[in-house]
């Protein structure tokens, strides 16, 4: 991947990196973090908090480095605490995952479209859905993806 590619993926992440639901580590229940506004072009998150309305966990941080190496973009846990997202599943020995619904809905939109693609209809992918990972849109896997985010989204 060429760094200009890489940043813009990571920059795409970023726009979703707000009203993260995560479980709870209290109780395992649906929890939200709420960044406060935060995006891509600061280098400090403040005020960001964790709330859960099912048993009245939370906590806030202060100011959060984004330069810090303990800020993880990209994987199946929210940067800021890294508590386990909610929308998240195994399949194929990977991890299906996204930050919130309207992440998810974006992984839809492009796995759908390039299941359209393969029964003949031309689609332009663009975005975030150029970068998704092989087995998410290998032609034998997109039902099955489709099928498992449709899952998350009752979740
Ligand atoms: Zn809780």
């Amino acid at each position: 991947m060429d760094p200009r590619t890489k940043h813009t993926y990571r920059r795409q992440l970023y726009e979703f990196v707000k009203d993260i639901l995560v479980e709870c580590p209290k109780c395992g229940k649906r929890a939200m973090v709420d960044t406060n506004g935060y995006t891509f072009f600061q280098t400090m998150a403040e005020n960001v908090r964790v709330t859960c309305s099912h048993c009245a966990y939370h906590k806030t941080l202060n100011r959060v480095s984004i330069r810090s190496k303990h800020f993880i973009i990209g994987a199946a846990f929210d940067p800021f605490f890294r508590l386990p997202l909610w929308l998240k599943t195994e399949m194929y020995g990977e991890v299906l995952w996204a930050y919130n619904h309207e992440h998810l809905d974006i992984l839809e939109q492009h796995v759908a479209a390039k299941l359209r693609e393969r029964n003949g209809f031309k689609y332009r992918i663009k975005g975030i859905g150029a970068r998704l990972p092989r087995w998410m849109t290998a032609a034998k896997n997109r039902e099955e993806v489709l099928k498992a985010i449709e899952r998350l989204k009752v979740k």
